[in-house]
């Protein structure tokens, strides 16, 4: 029998978790799962906190639970140091041991956060927390000047374009003065960095048409108690400031395995294997990509891509090998749409702006959070 021991349980780990179930009868294969917390949230949905449309509780579930009715493992631990030579894993409840090794610890957003300068000044909206503040503190202000941005380098803006619709939503509806002024690090804009001018030329229009300002081609570097700094030197008023932080590896994966210059584990692709290691695999944000955006689409993606080579290699069954791309649905308060980005033989691309995607978002949410990520179907194209 072989022993899986999956670091992680987020998107792209609790994918690997229910596939290799799917694969694998519990004779031919233990499957562990080790995460700091059994109570799992589902945090692409996060920014719609901040209007009435979903409650918190909608937004969580029990991963123990969940993995114990696929008959996988579950460790409620902090995963301290990952020790490839020996093959094992030591964390707070004791030392694992394993064949193979799937890390999906995710990004490092609390440590990268922490060292911009001023961040006790800004919000990070990746965090449940930091959204119940972002809330608590908007229902307070009588006037908004809300800057949201990313730190240069940043792989996701998709939650920062969120959070500035909703703002300007929440600042109409309340009938409050304000602003809300959006950087991008692309200079064309919002949805800048996908290879299609007219994406990022609607989107933009979108954006200014809901009364947001466009800083394009820029990012936040330094968060002051009434001002941000950008990285083009520009100093911009605020009252209410959000930014997402550049990603890499956290600390204890960087230590064990090897990273790129970008500080993400290096992969061979699209099985997602780590370079120089037969039995370790990473996914989701800590990991390499086929695309910049680290996305939860791309994190189960790249957990398909595990259970499906291990499939092969030890069972001789065929699953297929994705390619990943980007899914943005968002729900904008007022208005919603959807980004879709997929390379095939030729890059595709489909931007379209409709308040179903409100709905959809909170389906497919619910979708996520009742299956506990076991949603098998991404609509990805695959390799032939
Ligand atoms: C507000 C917001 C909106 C987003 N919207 C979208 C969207 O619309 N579409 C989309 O595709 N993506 C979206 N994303 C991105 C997506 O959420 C991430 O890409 C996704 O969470 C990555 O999944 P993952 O499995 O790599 O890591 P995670 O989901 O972060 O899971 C990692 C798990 O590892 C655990 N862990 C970490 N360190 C340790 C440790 N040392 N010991 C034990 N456990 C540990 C964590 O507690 C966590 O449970 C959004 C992100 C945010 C913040």
């Amino acid at each position: 029998m072989k022993k899986v021991v999956i670091l992680g349980a987020g998107y792209g780990g609790l994918t690997v978790a229910h596939r290799l179930r799917d694969y694998f009868r519990p004779e031919e294969m233990d499957v562990t799962v080790i995460s700091r917390e059994r109570t799992v949230y589902e945090n692409t949905i996060f920014p719609a906190l901040l209007t009435d449309d979903v409650r918190e509780d909608e937004t969580r579930f029990d991963a123990m639970e969940t993995m114990g009715r696929r008959g996988n493992h579950f460790v409620e631990a902090e995963v301290e140091e990952i020790l490839t030579e020996s093959n094992e894993v030591r964390t707070s409840k004791g030392t694992f041991d394993y064949d193979y090794l799937v890390v999906a610890l995710g990004g490092a957003y609390e440590e990268n956060f922490s060292s911009i300068p001023g961040s006790e000044h800004a919000f990070m909206h990746h965090p449940l927390t930091h959204f119940l503040r972002i809330k608590e503190r908007l229902l307070s202000m009588d006037e908004v000047n809300a800057v949201i941005g990313n730190s240069t380098g940043s792989p996701i803006e998709g939650p920062s374009y969120q959070l500035a619709l909703i703002i300007m939503h929440q600042i109409r509806s309340r009938g409050i003065k304000g602003s809300v002024t959006l950087v991008t690090q692309s200079p064309k804009g919002v949805f800048g960095m996908i290879p299609s001018p007219g994406v990022s030329e609607a989107a933009n229009r979108l954006f200014m048409e809901q009364g947001i300002n466009l800083v394009m081609g820029d990012s936040l570097v330094e968060a002051r108690r009434d001002k941000v700094i950008t990285k083009n030197g520009r100093e911009v008023e605020s009252n209410l400031t959000s930014i997402l932080p550049k990603l890499s590896a956290p600390k204890v994966v960087r230590d064990a395995l090897p990273v790129n210059k970008d500080g993400y584990v290096d992969v061979e692709l699209p099985s997602f294997r780590v370079k120089g290691l037969q039995n370790v695999f990473a996914v989701g944000d800590l990991a390499q990509g086929m695309v910049q955006a680290r996305t939860a689409r791309g994190a189960m993606i790249a957990g398909e891509n595990v259970a499906s080579t291990l499939g092969k290699e030890l069972k001789g069954i065929q699953r297929p090998l994705y390619r990943q791309g980007v899914l943005c649905v968002f729900h904008g308060g007022g208005i919603a749409g959807m980004l879709r980005f997929d390379v095939d033989e030729r890059p595709r691309v489909n931007f379209v702006v409709s308040p179903i995607f409100t709905k959809l978002k909170i389906i497919y949410s619910r979708l996520l959070v009742r299956s506990g990520f076991n949603v098998p179907y991404h609509a990805a194209p695959t390799f032939a």
